[in-house]
């Protein structure tokens, strides 16, 4: 097979799939929506532009965000300022406006037999006067909201008593995401209630086969797919709602990890690789004669893990993962030269032409007076210089050749490549890693993806869970844990006067200002009266200063970095450019400006600049007095912890997958329910059960396992539909 074929035919399907009776009997729920009792051509489009909700099973699969509690009502007198959202049941004894103009509000007040409490509406007050009847026995429900020891709940839902919301109020009520625009065609909660109530009557066992291994779903003692997909949407107990909603995250887990498991098993069975079975001069000479520093335990264990990989006849993919500063272009280095003993070339890749050439940098140096060969080759490479490099490339003159993407780019031919790193910032697709496999014949390089920093363990298994890992879990000795402190406006002279103190001891210093596209004029404007500031604070001659930001032109970038990093000047004032670019180990405080609006990973990663000396080095987080709860809690976390594992832990609770850097792109991280940040434990059992059924029963053929290859051809169906569409 050719690879580029296999790279992309990867969902193929391993059985064919029959049209049997069940998958007619499914048709109902390719319905288009507007078929649906109750929906019709007007809230079908609305349905279809808000939602994406287009079939009946979109309407189906479109599960409920939360659930109100019916199982109880609350009693008016119980109620306290952490009740939370309560159900209550009593009579609306009389309601007026109050207040003028744009802070007219509609009060009511509600009675039960213990107490009363007041009802406020802000909206859709000439309506509810309408609705709203004196006297009349309601069940409500709202969240309870407390001013001042008094209590009201705003905006509550109300129904008329009926024995349907009393006598079964055993149930959790669904609530789905909406739109104002659903609310307002009258497709609120309570209607889209309805409708999934309508739906359900309509749907049969047959129509929403089982889809896992009848001894998977026994084992776990989950309900049936059926009966899961009935309850998620109207659970009458806590237990029926766990039990359900274990059981479908469970399967969409499951799934991604089968599909993963099976690219990774499907390659290591296919795409053969070459095989590096030297350790010959280029590595020994370095090894022995050239390495600055003996390799921490965790260097050497990746390494064997590398070599052992080079050994096997097949194509390595494998993920490094360290924390900021444990050493990985060290480990690159020494792979890349056990490729060149066997007579191969390398390549590197970096996400920014900054880190990029700081690999060029290090990697040159780490080589010198050696006969290796490395080159550098990015977009900015243009005319001769480029020929001249493709040139000694193709005729396998350069051994080494770091760069940005640009090295994916059709043009760029080697006579032999045998490995190719990338170093990625979660920022690398899995396409563009497919674009390096072409790069040799009749074999694809073997490929080593490094991450930038560490990613949380449940993402790792998702976005590269068709990889082997490997992790760097150990820092060179002798580093000092940096001192990260939190400092608001009003610490501001002591912190200048603590950058004096460090200058003193011929220290130098980063003050990092934020810069994102959406604000960049301010950002800029921010950065410059910063810069300023600084510079009265510091007056030349006895001190120079640097200044680095993105609109800068790479000359003038170079010029300001090489200053600092000879120690002409002792401050360098930047945006997060500096973030990849720099490794300057006199460099020792970092003071980072207007803290809260970076995010965690980012926090770390600058951070990671300082800390790289002998000294002791110092963090220290700036930040208006007044935080938002999430802003605290990332300051916290920093002060808290230098351990890029842990931040990246927390990183993905603060803010879920789906914001992480690189996560949207890779289009893996699609899940309906399932919750990385949480759900942890079971993404690890619904990956371990995966492996053991493709280690059992690598193409599914068995009986038992007809269940997941139905299930793994029609995902493939709907992804291709999808590639095709957008
Ligand atoms: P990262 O994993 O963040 O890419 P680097 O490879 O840039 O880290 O290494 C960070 C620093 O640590 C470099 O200055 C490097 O020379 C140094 N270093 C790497 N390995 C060791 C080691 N085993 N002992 C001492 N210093 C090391
Ligand atoms: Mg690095």
């Amino acid at each position: 097979m050719q690879i580029s074929q296999f790279v992309f035919n990867l969902q193929i399907p391993f059985a064919i799939v029959k049209l049997t009776a069940t998958n007619m009997l499914e048709n109902i729920l390719d319905s288009p929506i507007e078929y649906l009792k109750g929906v019709g051509p007007k809230k079908g489009e609305l349905l279809r532009k808000e939602l994406g909700v287009a079939t009946f099973g979109d309407l189906l699969f479109a599960y409920p965000s939360r659930y109100i509690d019916k199982t109880q009502f609350h009693h008016i007198a119980d109620l306290t300022e952490d009740s939370g959202s309560v159900q209550l049941k009593g009579v609306l004894r009389r309601f007026s406006t109050e207040g003028e103009g744009r802070k007219t509000r509609l009060v009511g007040q509600f009675r039960d037999e213990s107490g009363a409490i007041s009802l406020v509406w802000f909206t859709g007050i000439s309506w509810l006067q309408k609705q709203l009847i004196i006297g009349q026995e309601y069940v409500i429900y709202g969240r309870v909201n407390a001013f001042k020891d008094a209590y009201s709940i705003p905006h509550p839902e109300m129904e008329v008593v009926s024995t349907e919301n009393t006598q079964t109020a055993t149930a959790f009520a669904p609530v789905y995401p909406s739109t104002e625009k659903l609310n307002a065609q009258g497709l609120d909660a309570k209607s889209r209630r309805r409708l999934i109530k309508l739906l359900l009557e309509k749907i049969e066992p047959a129509q929403l086969p089982e889809t896992l291994p009848a001894y998977v779903v026994k084992k776990f003692h989950f309900p049936s797919r059926f009966e899961s997909i009935l309850l998620i949407h109207f659970p009458r107990t806590e237990d029926e709602l766990k039990a359900s909603t274990n059981r479908l995250k469970f399967e969409e887990l499951f799934f991604l990890q089968l599909r993963l498991l099976q690219i990774k098993r499907r390659r290591k069975d296919e795409v053969k690789g070459y095989v590096f079975e030297k350790i010959g001069d280029f590595f020994n000479n370095f090894y022995q004669n050239k390495l600055p520093f003996e390799l921490t335990n965790a260097q050497k264990r990746v390494l064997k893990e590398i070599r052992r990989d080079f050994g096997l006849g097949i194509q390595m993919n494998r993920l490094v993962q360290g924390d900021v500063g444990s050493g990985k272009t060290m480990v690159a280095l020494l792979a890349m030269l056990m490729a060149l003993d066997n007579g191969f070339q390398t390549c590197m890749m970096a996400p920014t032409e900054i880190l990029a050439q700081q690999h060029f940098i290090s990697i040159s140096n780490y080589l010198q007076d050696s006969p290796v060969e490395v080159a550098f080759l990015s977009g900015s490479i243009k005319g001769k210089a480029r020929k001249h490099i493709l040139e000694r490339l193709a005729a396998g003159e350069i051994h080494i050749l770091i760069g940005t993407h640009a090295l994916i780019e059709d043009w760029v031919v080697f006579k032999n490549l045998g490995l190719a790193i990338t170093d990625e910032q979660h920022r690398f697709g899995v396409a563009q890693r497919a674009a390096l496999w072409k790069k040799n014949k009749p074999f694809p390089p073997h490929v080593l993806v490094m991450t930038a920093t560490p990613i949380p363990r449940t993402l790792a298994m998702t976005l590269y869970g068709d990889l082997d890992i490997s992790v760097i879990d150990e820092l060179p000795p002798g580093r000092k844990d940096i001192v990260t402190l939190h400092r608001t406006e009003n610490h501001r002279l002591r912190v200048i006067g603590f950058m004096r103190e460090q200058i003193a001891l011929g220290r130098q210093v980063y003050i990092v200002y934020p810069m994102i596209e959406e604000s960049e004029k301010m950002d800029l404007q921010n950065l410059m009266s910063g810069y300023e500031a600084i510079s009265r604070e510091f007056p030349t001659p006895e001190f120079q200063i640097s200044i680095l930001h993105g609109k800068m032109k790479a000359a003038d970038k170079d010029f300001e970095m090489q200053r600092f990093v000879r120690g002409e000047t002792q401050i360098m004032v930047a945006t997060t450019v500096i973030e990849v670019g720099v490794n300057v180990p006199n460099a020792s405080v970092m003071v980072i400006e207007n803290t809260e609006r970076f995010g965690l990973s980012q926090l770390h990663q600058l951070r990671g600049r300082v800390g790289r000396g002998a000294e002791q080095s110092y963090c220290l987080l700036m930040s208006s007095f007044k935080l938002s709860k999430d802003s605290k809690e990332r300051i916290q976390t920093m002060v808290r912890t230098n351990n890029g594992f842990e931040i990246a832990e927390a990183d993905l609770k603060l803010r879920g997958p789906g914001d992480l850097e690189g996560t949207q792109q890779s289009g893996i991280v699609n899940l309906r329910l399932a919750d990385l940040a949480k759900d942890g434990k079971i993404l690890a059992a619904a990956r371990e059960v995966a492996a053991r059924i493709l280690d059992d029963d690598p193409y599914l053929k068995r009986p038992e396992h007809e269940v997941l290859a139905v299930q793994l051809a029609k995902e493939g169906k709907v992804k291709k539909a999808w590639s095709r569409i957008s």
